[in-house]
């Protein structure tokens, strides 16, 4: 089969295409799904340079997007047939520790991410098991659905489940034209907050006001603190900050008293220093988070069927081109989703 593998940890000339890589078969209870479209993450930057405590054999395939046609059914599948358009839910959890049995798969002990623990959607083909299947209506376009799995479920996950955004409430978010932002900006509009997001440039400004967000700020010439309290002089109640130790001491000191600050990125570093103090006396909740569940995932399919919410395509381009889809995500060239045709 065709892929773009990575043959080593390191910049994007780590990753070449290649078409000799063994199709692989589908075991008992799992699909191979001929993947038409998948999508560049910033996970997979990190994923190039060398995930932190993982390591991997080489080549290996990237990519925690997998959207196609089923195309093999292991035995002991039921309920897939070959041809099925599906959109595949990236993380593969073990079923068998505790937390996957009290019903909380996504905090599997043992998971595996699609792209870092086992190959993921940069190929022809990819093996996972049925049980993460989603089917995708005729109305969801394939490149529409490879921005769904990471960037839109954790859009998704984070503004429903873990920060809880309420109608009325006030949601703000560093780099808001991004794929997890554009998601993340009409989540919380249809929800019914108040959006405040930032972007680095007028073009990017442009797609948030578009995107209806109530007060779009310049992260590059603003004064983001400032501007934040003069919109909100109590606070923000939800913050969500994938940016890292740049943005974290700014998002923090945005709360509102009793507001909820969503982690689930690392974009400038893994590590940062908070004061403990203000933490308590804001009674403020530090949330992480990744991805989502999948019922989340089919409820996010449901919204995207109906028109409701409407994936961003920045640019599409041909699988053989992920090196310079991953430069593209690197230096924030396009709004919302970067996707690869396969
Ligand atoms: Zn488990």
């Amino acid at each position: 089969m065709h892929a773009l593998a990575l043959f080593g940890h390191g910049g994007p000339e780590q990753l070449r295409y290649v078409n000799d890589l063994a199709t692989p078969e589908p075991g008992p209870g799992e699909v191979r799904v001929r993947v038409v479209a998948t999508g560049v993450n910033h996970v997979d930057l990190v994923v190039r340079r060398g995930y932190p405590g993982v390591t991997m054999p080489f080549p290996h395939v990237p990519g925690g997007d997998v959207a196609g046609f089923v195309d093999a059914v292991g035995s002991g599948v039921s309920g897939w047939r070959v041809g099925d358009r599906v959109v595949s839910h990236p993380m593969v959890s073990c079923g068998t520790c505790g937390l996957c049995l009290r019903g909380d798969a996504l905090l599997c002990v043992r998971w595996q991410y699609l792209g870092l623990h086992r190959w993921g959607g940069y190929a022809e083909y990819v093996v996972v098991p049925s049980a993460n299947l989603v089917a995708l209506p005729a109305t969801v376009g394939f490149e529409q659905a490879a921005a769904l799995p990471v960037a839109g479920l954790t859009a998704y996950h984070a503004l429903h489940t873990v920060g809880e955004l309420q109608e009325g409430e006030t949601f703000f978010l560093w780099g808001g034209a991004g794929a997890l932002g554009t998601f993340a900006v009409q989540l919380a509009r249809r929800r019914g907050a108040r959006v405040i997001a930032t972007a680095s440039s007028e073009a990017r400004m442009a797609d948030l006001a578009r995107l209806g967000c109530d007060l779009v700020l310049d992260r590059r010439h603003d004064d983001v603190a400032a501007r934040v309290a003069a919109f909100a002089p109590e606070g923000v109640d939800v913050a969500l900050d994938f940016v890292g130790p740049a943005t974290f001491a700014t998002s923090h000191a945005m709360l509102r008293k009793g507001g909820r600050l969503l982690l689930c990125g690392m974009i400038t570093g893994r590590e940062t220093t908070f004061s403990i103090h203000m933490t308590y006396l804001k009674h403020a909740s530090i949330r992480g988070l990744y991805l989502g569940t999948h019922a989340e995932l089919e409820a996010l399919v449901g919204l995207v069927a109906s028109g409701d919410i409407v994936p961003e395509i920045g640019a599409a381009l041909p699988l053989a081109e992920a090196v310079e889809a991953h430069e593209m995500l690197e230096r924030s060239a396009v709004a919302g989703k970067i996707v690869l045709a396969v």
